[in-house]
């Protein structure tokens, strides 16, 4: 069933987006070759707790950690640690979700620690410019599929290739809600998207095959390939007016 929110819903769900942007954004303003992961996962929950929310991926399926921190190879997931030290040159995918009154925010980005390759900065590109895709397709009488083929098709007119085995979803009093979205599929196909819907819209994209492995701990994502992945995600509402961008920091 997908949950369709009112306006006072829509309210608490900027709250709590609003709160997980921020969190993302002072991450991401932290990281830097030296920093360990545990130390912005740290970071991230302090903030959190600080405006009275609760980071929404803690103890999440058992998940130990406020936010997934995966780095280079890593897709999505990663474990914080502080044995993981970030290097110069390194990618750092920073996923971070907010629970405040009831309702969740999910957002999520990839940054740049020092200096990285020519490559690894047209990857972050390509992802942050297919996120934007995505959104601009999440458009009220049109359809999931269409959001799932914006996003596909970007990425995959710059060489690169899109998760299949993870997607987006509706995010709202539950952390992951119905529908499933894709960074993969056909326009016109999949759920009517409708004023109220709030989506979860979360590029994953490869630099080598879409293919993915999860390691031993069974939450650690990697490309089977070994090539760098890169990751940019939104909380968007549906609205008659347009897709609203719910995460964004204040
Ligand atoms: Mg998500």
């Amino acid at each position: 069933m997908i949950a369709v929110k009112n306006s006072r819903e829509l309210g608490f769900m900027q709250r709590a987006c609003a709160i997980a942007a921020k969190a993302l954004r002072l991450a991401g303003e932290a990281v830097e070759p030296g920093v360990n992961t545990a130390a912005l996962d740290r970071l991230i929950r302090q903030y959190i707790e600080s405006q009275g929310a609760t980071p929404s991926f803690l103890g999440y399926g058992g998940f130990p950690a406020s936010a997934c921190i995966s780095l280079n190879n890593t897709v999505i997931h990663g474990i914080p640690s502080q044995h993981t030290v970030i290097k110069n040159g390194d990618i750092v995918s920073i996923d971070v979700g907010a629970l405040l009154d009831g309702y969740h925010g999910d957002n999520a980005a990839t940054f740049a620690a020092g200096d990285i390759s020519p490559d690894a900065k047209a990857l972050l590109e390509a992802t942050e410019g297919s996120l934007y895709e995505g959104i601009a397709a999440a458009q009220s009488g049109g359809r999931v599929g269409d959001i799932s083929a914006a996003v596909q098709r970007y990425v995959e007119d710059r060489g690169y290739s899109v998760v299949r085995q993870f997607v987006g979803h509706g995010v709202g009093t539950a952390l992951h809600e119905d529908p499933g979205v894709p960074n993969f599929g056909t326009p016109g196909r999949g759920p009517r998207l409708v004023p109220g819907m709030t989506l979860a819209i979360e590029p994953m994209v490869n630099a080598g095959g879409y293919q993915v492995t999860v390691l031993p701990d069974k939450w650690t994502v990697v490309t089977a390939d070994g090539s760098l992945s890169a990751h940019f995600e939104h909380t968007v509402a549906v609205t008659a007016n347009g897709p609203v961008i719910l995460t964004l920091a204040q």
